[in-house]
């Protein structure tokens, strides 16, 4: 038994110690964020491994397996030298699911080298399964990507698929039996070819642990104790998975804060942690309600914004630092006036002593980094984004781009084979013939000539010639006589020339594709002809080249990130952009009631994230093609905030630009004017 001799007293408070110190679980820590929730779970593992717990008996379950990493490298900090801590196992619920099936795949009839496929490869399986079945009418239905969603979504809420079809996507009923048949299919395919995708590994884990008692058991053995970190996100498949895991010694502890669920679009349910109590009857319950991440300025905006909601849980939320200063708000112009204001303001930060490290900008939708990464590259200052793929490296984006690059320069081959692959049943090899055959007609032929060449067309398989045409169609318009230069026109053409229909046939609308082909156009807009557009384009990729090298590796950078990203993290200063009815909340996503409440527990996620400074940052105005400036109303959540003398914020210039607008902001002022063109 280690002697860890951490003084629990001195870093922790009265409340944390006692769920740290409560005995064997049930454990239901439901808090306020930065209350330390995840310090006080931190500090139960090495509290568990001092009482004797070996640490291979230990099942931490995080957000991000990088959390857990940073809890348990913690735990050694704390536990020191004595402990093992690389015996835990800890991760996300897939991590966890992945590590036991390895182990026990054969009792499921699977081999232990069983493959995952990742979203990429579960997409081409569907493709295959719906062309297999001859799926593919006219319609070009079903689409991959929402037969996929669907079967996840079915997946993890434990439901039949036509169930949940019906209720949750009632878009597709009209296409339901193809749909089902080829989600059928799908299940069937992954099944022979001992194949798993990523919900399959809970899904198997879960028949595993109901199924085979034996295996149960000897799973409950070795995990003594189960910790679950935002238990609050937990859907019912991981929420029965935690149950199965703990077993009948139930020595389960679970942190959470029902205010930041923000995951329901992925079934997500926070009656999970409200029901704890009926499920887990004599677990002991523990609040925590001193604040130690924010200033008392940024807990009370946050505060007030959440009061609003109706749906939660009762909480008291109060702060433990001294005073700071208040949040800022600040209108700007536009797009492109924000971007600006970030990046001087984080230049200024930088210039007083504040790492870039210690900073981050948050925005609901990932395509609205967009000018601000353009702005910060332009500058030199770098950044990580954490949402995923940078924007321009999204597959539609570099999609639409090489449509631009074929039109600026059609000897561009690599621009040239991506787009040509779009065309339904053109393959690599294909591509390449097309090419050679392209490269072989006399020097200055142009474009749409060349690809209505009979040398051209020879090369076409039969099922290729409708789209190809549609292709050849559409670069005649893009570079015949007449076309603009102008990029953004270019991309609307793309977009109309078929490209928007591909999007909405493979990609689901809550991806939101074709809206950031839309910001790209607006984006576009400030440039007066293709080419110098994708010179700047090719700037940014350079810059992230460099990054991928690990240029940047050593230096402190700027971490860009969604909302949903930054779950759990903190920064001493964070921007929110883009607080604009429509973005913020999301148009798509607040057309019922239930959905407002999330997207405002999305608001409260962003605003806790801040430890020093807030600013909330929003474009008053933005520039449709050929258009007047059109005004946004500022976000609900920022109108239906008091006003005057009790605003919980400050305004960055008491404007002459709002005043401009229309606007004034707090709920005491008049009311908003402006139409917002995402409603
Ligand atoms: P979230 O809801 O965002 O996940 P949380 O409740 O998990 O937040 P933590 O991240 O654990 O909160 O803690 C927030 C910050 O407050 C961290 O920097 C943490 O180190 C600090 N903190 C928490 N409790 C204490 C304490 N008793 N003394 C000093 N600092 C503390
Ligand atoms: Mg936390």
């Amino acid at each position: 038994r280690p002697s860890l001799r951490i003084d629990y007293a001195a870093l922790l408070n009265e409340e944390q110690l006692r769920a740290v110190e409560a005995g064997e679980g049930p454990v239901l820590v439901i808090a306020g964020a930065g209350s330390g929730k995840t310090r006080t779970l931190t500090f139960r593992v090495a509290r568990q491994l001092e009482r004797g717990v070996p640490p291979e008996g230990i099942l931490l379950l995080t957000f991000t397996n990088k959390a857990a990493r940073e809890m348990t490298r913690r735990v050694e900090e704390l536990a020191g030298a004595s402990v093992d801590v690389r015996r835990m196992l800890g991760g996300t619920f897939h991590h966890a699911a992945h590590v036991l099936l390895r182990q026990y795949a054969a009792v499921l009839g699977f081999s232990t080298n069983f493959t995952v496929l990742d979203r990429e490869d579960a997409r081409d399986l569907m493709v295959t399964c719906i062309a297999e079945r001859r799926l593919k009418s006219d319609k070009r239905f079903p689409r991959p990507d929402l037969v996929l969603d669907l079967v996840s979504l079915a997946a993890n809420l434990q439901e039949p698929v036509s169930h949940v079809l019906m209720d949750r996507r009632p878009q597709l009923l009209p296409l339901a039996p193809e749909v089902l048949a080829a989600a059928a299919r799908y299940q069937q395919r992954k099944a022979q070819m001992h194949l798993m995708d990523f919900d399959d590994l809970l899904v198997h884990l879960k028949r595993l642990l109901t199924h085979h008692p034996d295996v149960r058991q000897a799973i409950t053995e070795r995990f003594q104790c189960v910790l679950v970190d935002e238990y609050q996100d937990t859907n019912r498949l991981q929420g029965d998975l935690v149950d199965l895991l703990a077993g009948e010694r139930k020595d389960l502890t679970v942190v959470g804060d029902d205010c930041q669920s923000i995951y329901s679009f992925r079934g997500a349910d926070f009656s999970n942690i409200i029901g704890f109590p009926q499920r887990y009857p004599g677990c002991s319950v523990h609040s925590l309600t001193r604040n130690y991440r924010s200033t008392p300025e940024i807990l009370r905006l946050a505060n007030t914004s959440i009061a609003l909601n109706t749906n939660q849980f009762p909480k008291v939320l109060t702060a433990a630092r001294p005073a700071g200063v208040k949040p800022l708000l600040v209108p700007t112009l536009d797009a492109a006036g924000q971007a600006t204001f970030v990046a001087e303001r984080v230049l200024a930060l930088r210039e007083q002593g504040m790492s870039l490290e210690a900073m981050a900008v948050l925005y609901r939708a990932h395509s609205h980094s967009l000018e601000l990464q353009l702005e910060l590259t332009r500058r030199g200052i770098p950044f990580r984004v954490r949402s995923g793929v940078r924007f321009f490296e999204q597959s539609h984006i570099k999609d639409v781009l090489a449509h631009l690059r074929v039109v600026n320069n059609p000897g561009d081959e690599l621009a040239f084979k991506r787009v040509i692959r779009r065309v339904p049943g053109v393959g690599p090899a294909t591509a390449e013939h097309l090419w050679t055959a392209l490269r072989a007609l006399p020097e200055g032929t142009p474009l749409a000539e060349g690809l209505a060449h009979a040398d051209v067309q020879a090369h076409l398989p039969r099922k290729s010639r409708k789209g190809f045409q549609a292709f050849a169609d559409l670069m005649g318009r893009l570079t015949g006589p007449g076309a603009s230069n102008a990029p953004e026109r270019l991309i609307d053409g793309v977009l109309a020339g078929g490209y928007a229909e591909f999007l909405k046939a493979e990609f689901s609308e809550e991806e939101h594709r074709e809206e950031d082909v839309r910001q790209l156009a607006e984006f576009a807009r400030r440039f007066e002809d293709v080419a110098r557009f994708l010179s700047e384009i090719a700037l940014v990729a350079e810059f992230a080249a460099g990054e991928a090298l690990g240029e940047e590796a050593s230096g402190a950078v700027l971490t860009l990130s969604t909302v949903h990203q930054a779950k759990g993290l903190e920064w001493r200063a964070v921007f929110v952009l883009w607080l604009a009815d429509g973005r913020f909340p999301l148009s798509l996503a607040t057309r019922l009631p239930e959905e407002e409440e999330e997207e405002r527990r999305l608001f409260y996620v962003a605003l806790t994230r801040a430890r020093d400074a807030l600013a909330l940052v929003y474009p008053l105005s933005v520039l449709p093609r050929d258009g007047e400036r059109i005004l946004l109303r500022p976000s609900r959540f920022l109108l239906e905030l008091p006003g005057g003398e009790e605003a919980p914020f400050d305004r960055h210039a008491p404007s002459a630009l709002e005043a401009e607008a229309g606007v004034v902001m707090g709920r005491d002022g008049p009311p908003p004017g402006g139409t917002d063109p995402a409603d």
